[in-house]
């Protein structure tokens, strides 16, 4: 197989795995390069591939599981670092995130993508971003290698529970393959290579799990290892796999997810605050925040000049950056009016309905309540905001 054919079979079975925040977005120029925005604002172009897609599990949904009909083929260490070179000296690629299938053994496999990386940073000169997948089962001695090596390192845990994970993973151990290695790397990281980060992966409804056990040992994940970024990716039905009758999760899970992720790792949200439905999971039309907010308007109007990061932090249409800004602009005055506050259109009609400026409400157009409640799948007029806060 020419190594065209390769970037085609191994690009493509790498999308599977989700790397740095935002959309990861295919580029014009190929489909196996792949735009990113990386917590920093800095955006990349990152070549995203497997080292090999022959693996020896057979995970229900997965593209690559033992068994299945599709073409197998590897790179050697040597070739995919050259091609990866040839992409970076020709500045079509910035940054490497490199997987693998798990051939022969998780180390053996490990020992690979580890020796394509060394000689880009040692024969080729490369000092540039690298994400690296650990793999279920690795060793301590390749998850330490990996760690010296990459910017980042990831271990997907794929599910929230050893019960779920035997739903979709039976040939993997919860604690003994995946948990084990993770906290490896948590505890190898901080030892030796501080600034690199650590992130997780879920698939996301293939196993009947609810949101709620996946934002719970999401929360532990931030809590206890300080992951950078826990990711979910929508279960998407394979041909040829046991779950290929499964229905599609649909993509607003995955988004609510995202934004509830995100209360738990910026917000000081705990998990058992969220509005979860009967079955566990996260209203799918309404945003987790804005949810929450209409279950206590005990909390609600907010006084924006006096109230502490905290407090703003609660307030639905204001984020921690908001925050901070309003932190500053307060220090340089009263604010007065929406306009003081410095923030967006659209979040400024979100904010409007919860906040109080000097004892007062804003004027509220009929026009901020309708979006404040878009989707809220409740009457705007059950929420009672009260003039000024409760004593
Ligand atoms: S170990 Fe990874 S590559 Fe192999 S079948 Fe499971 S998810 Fe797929």
């Amino acid at each position: 197989m020419d190594t065209l054919a390769k970037i085609e079979l191994l690009g493509e079975a790498a999308r599977y795995d989700l790397c740095d925040p935002c959309s990861i977005r295919p580029t014009e120029i190929t489909r196996w390069l792949h735009s990113v925005t990386q917590a920093n604002g800095h955006h990349m172009t990152l070549f995203k591939v497997l080292q090999t897609n022959i693996c020896e599990k057979d995970c229900a949904y997965c593209v690559n599981r033992s068994g299945r009909d599709t073409p197998r083929t590897s790179f050697s260490p040597e070739e995919l670092a050259r091609l990866f070179d040839t992409l970076y000296r020709r500045r079509l690629a910035e940054g490497l995130f490199l997987s693998s299938g798990i051939c022969k053994n998780p180390d053996f496999a490990m020992e690979r993508m580890i020796a394509t990386v060394e000689i880009l940073r040692q024969r080729y000169g490369f000092e540039g971003y690298v994400h690296l997948k650990i793999l279920p089962g690795a060793s301590e001695a390749a998850i330490e290698k990996a760690i010296l090596l990459a910017q980042r390192v990831s271990l997907n845990l794929e599910a929230p529970s050893s019960k779920r994970l035997a739903l979709l993973a039976p040939s993997k151990a919860f604690h003994k393959d995946l948990l084990t290695p993770l906290l490896t790397a948590n505890r190898l990281r901080y030892r030796l290579a501080p600034k690199v980060s650590l992130t997780s992966q879920f698939v996301v409804g293939a196993a009947e799990e609810s949101d709620q056990e996946l934002l719970q040992t999401s929360a532990w994940l931030y809590r206890q290892l300080r992951l950078a970024r826990v990711y979910y990716s929508a279960f998407q039905p394979i041909p040829d796999t046991p779950l290929e009758g499964h229905p599609p999760t649909p993509l607003q899970r995955e988004r609510r997810l995202y934004q509830a992720s995100f209360l738990l790792r910026d917000y000081g949200f705990l998990p058992e605050e969220l509005v979860f439905d009967e079955k566990g999971n996260l209203p799918l039309l309404q945003d987790p925040k804005l949810a929450w907010a209409l279950a206590h308007p005990e909390r609600f109007p907010i006084e924006v000049n006096t109230a502490s990061l905290e407090e703003l932090l609660r307030i639905p249409g204001i984020g921690p950056k908001a925050a901070q800004k309003i932190i500053r602009r307060r220090r340089q005055g009263t604010l007065r009016s929406l306009d003081h506050l410095g923030l967006a259109p659209a979040s400024l009609q979100r904010v409007a309905p919860f906040i109080l400026l000097t004892g007062k409400r804003p004027p509220l157009q009929l026009s901020l309540w309708k979006t404040a409640f878009l989707n809220a799948s409740m009457n705007p007029s059950a929420f009672y905001v009260p003039a000024t806060r409760p004593a």
